[in-house]
């Protein structure tokens, strides 16, 4: 409703000069506003280029597996197909091959899990 100021001006010219279908009209402020606000608080990734039909490495955590250790989920390289573990896993080796390598974007590489993240923007692809 912010912003929208047209409202009262509406009903007041309505009621003046007899046009009562004006106020249930919507207030023609609010849809242009919306977007422009969602642009300044999501920054945009510039790396969907480097999104490639990658081909999994393992099928678990690539050092995890080489070490015999654990992890908690996995996340796959979206530039060569790394599988690594996730930040909530105490080797961290997706976040590891990112600092290696610079490739910015993972995929969840957890059942019914669909996003994207790009370390370099901090944000969902
Ligand atoms: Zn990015
Ligand atoms: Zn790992
Ligand atoms: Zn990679």
């Amino acid at each position: 409703m912010r912003g929208c100021l047209s409202r009262p001006n509406l009903r007041q010219i309505s009621s003046s000069i007899g046009l009562s279908r004006y106020t249930s009209e919507q207030c023609p402020n609010i849809a242009p506003e919306v977007p422009s606000q969602e642009k300044l608080t999501m920054p945009a990734c510039t790396h969907a280029d480097s999104i490639q039909g990658v081909t999994p490495s393992a099928q678990g955590c690539e050092e995890c597996l080489a070490m015999g250790d654990r992890w908690v989920h996995l996340r796959i390289c979206q530039s060569c197909g790394h599988v690594g573990c996730c930040d909530s896993s105490k080797n961290k080796h997706a976040t590891k091959h990112f600092r290696a390598t610079a490739h910015p974007i993972v995929k969840s590489f957890e059942r019914g899990e669909d996003w994207r993240w790009c370390y370099v923007d901090q944000t969902f692809v």
